[in-house]
């Protein structure tokens, strides 16, 4: 479950958003530090990449074909049906696009920085990011935005990275509180900048499409270090921005 955050946070940024009465505000500062080792045998390591073809208790195509049939007769048709024949084929395929993550490394797209950007001194802002990730309570599609910001010392990365590794961290099984802080991470540590902001806004279909159906209803989760964590005036702006 996403956790509400109390005052004065959701407040503040429930107005500056313009939509007191929507969204659950979630604070990544409150959550426990992610140990990557701890996720799933080492596929989440992103320093680590594990490669698809050599993780070792990867399933078979057809042992996963296997199992969506399996999923197809429990959802109570007939596998065998015309319509059906190929659709175990079609979701693997469709896995290996919605999962295409795991395969990828964060560290190696910031990897490659630039020194020259003629005393260029101001936040590095991208806004409106496509999420496009699954809950990994459910596997459900969650869908939104993602607003990514730091304050660059020296070294900026081409801005198309930070899409990049948004991208990553999205189309692998997730919580959208865990993927806040990886992006976070994944830019402190490539870049050293002086801060990083992100926040995410989206709509989980496992929300909206089953157990309590609330529709329109858009879980925002923050996180912002350094001078953005410092500056107030800063990470207003950066909200600000980010809701224009
Ligand atoms: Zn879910």
């Amino acid at each position: 479950m996403p956790r509400v955050i109390p005052e004065p946070s959701f407040r503040r940024y429930s107005a500056l958003l313009g939509a007191p009465s929507r969204g659950i505000e979630l604070n990544m500062d409150s959550l426990d530090p992610v140990n990557p080792d701890n996720l799933g045998a080492n596929l989440l390591n992103s320093s680590k990449p594990k490669s698809i073809t050599t993780f070792t208790n990867r399933p078979s195509r057809e042992d996963a074909m296997a199992a969506v049939r399996t999923l197809l007769a429990w959802a109570g048709d007939n596998p065998d049906r015309e319509g059906l024949l190929d659709t175990p084929k079609r979701v693997v395929e469709a896995y290996d696009e919605w999962f295409q993550g795991y395969a990828a490394d964060p560290a190696k797209e910031l990897s490659r920085t630039f020194e020259d950007v003629q005393g260029y001194d101001d936040m590095v802002m991208l806004r409106e990011i496509d999420v496009e990730s699954h809950c990994e309570h459910h596997m459900a599609p969650f869908l939104g935005k993602a607003y990514v910001a730091y304050m660059p010392t020296e070294k900026v990365v081409g801005i198309s990275k930070l899409a990049r590794v948004v991208e990553i961290f999205a189309k692998r099984l997730q919580t959208q509180e865990t993927m806040t802080k990886q992006i976070v991470d994944a830019i402190e540590t490539s870049l050293a900048p002086l801060g990083v902001a992100v926040m995410i806004d989206a709509e989980h279909q496992c929300m909206t499409t089953r157990g309590v159906h609330h529709k329109h209803v858009s879980t925002i989760t923050t996180r912002f270090t350094g001078v953005f964590k410092t500056d107030q005036a800063l990470q207003d702006r950066f909200m600000r921005l980010a809701q224009k």
